[in-house]
Order: structure tokens, then C-alpha cells, then sequence
């Protein structure tokens, strides 16, 4: 099929974080837990959007977190 370009479809939905197992602490369903400033089990090492595993996954949640986090590092 002729094509002047594609998108990569990956996974969907589903976070990529199996990097990231063994590394931070992970929820049982496998997603990265995180304290209520989106700081991980590994101090200065923070986690937004996604792979946080909410039920609802849209852009917004993620930039909503970012500012979180942001303000943890901040402070
Ligand atoms: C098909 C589809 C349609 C969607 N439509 C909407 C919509 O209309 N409105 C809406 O609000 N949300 C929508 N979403 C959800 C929205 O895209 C996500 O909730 C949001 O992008 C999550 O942001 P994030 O920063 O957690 O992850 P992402 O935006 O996925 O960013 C993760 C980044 O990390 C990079 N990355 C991954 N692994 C590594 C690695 N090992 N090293 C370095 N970089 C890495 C990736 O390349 C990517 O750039 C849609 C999602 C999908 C899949």
C-alpha cells in the first residue's frame, strides 16, 4: 500500500513501564506507585500521567500531575 508516512501504534493505552520494574516501587497491577506530591519510592525520582495507572488516561491528568511534581521539586 502507497504510503507518505505512518504512525507506530505500540500499546495503546497500556504504559510502557516493564523498564522500570525492579527500579521503583510498582502497584499490583503494576503501575508506579506514588506519593500524593507524585514522588516515587525513590527520592527525587517522580512519576506522572500514565503509568500511574488511573483509570482515566487522558492528556490533561498527565499535565496535572507534571504540575505536581513540579511543585514537589520546587519546594
Ligand atoms: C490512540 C490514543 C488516543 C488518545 N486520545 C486522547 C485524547 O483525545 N485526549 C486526551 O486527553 N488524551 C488522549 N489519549 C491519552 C493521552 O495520550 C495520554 O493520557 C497522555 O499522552 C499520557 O501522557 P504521558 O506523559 O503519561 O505519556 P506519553 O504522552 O505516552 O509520553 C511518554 C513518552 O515517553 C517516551 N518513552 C517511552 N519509553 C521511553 C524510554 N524507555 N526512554 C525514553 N523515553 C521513553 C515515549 O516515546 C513518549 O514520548 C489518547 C491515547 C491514545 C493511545
Amino acid at each position: 500500500m502507497p504510503a507518505r508516512g505512518v504512525f507506530i501504534y505500540l500499546q495503546g493505552a497500556e504504559p510502557i513501564v516493564e523498564f522500570l520494574k525492579g527500579q521503583l516501587e510498582t502497584t499490583p497491577t503494576d503501575c508506579v506507585a506514588v506519593d500524593r506530591e507524585m514522588g516515587t519510592s525513590v527520592p527525587g525520582v517522580f512519576a506522572v500521567g500514565d503509568p500511574l495507572g488511573l483509570h482515566v488516561k487522558q492528556a490533561l491528568m498527565a499535565a496535572d500531575h507534571g504540575v505536581m511534581a513540579a511543585m514537589a521539586v520546587s519546594k
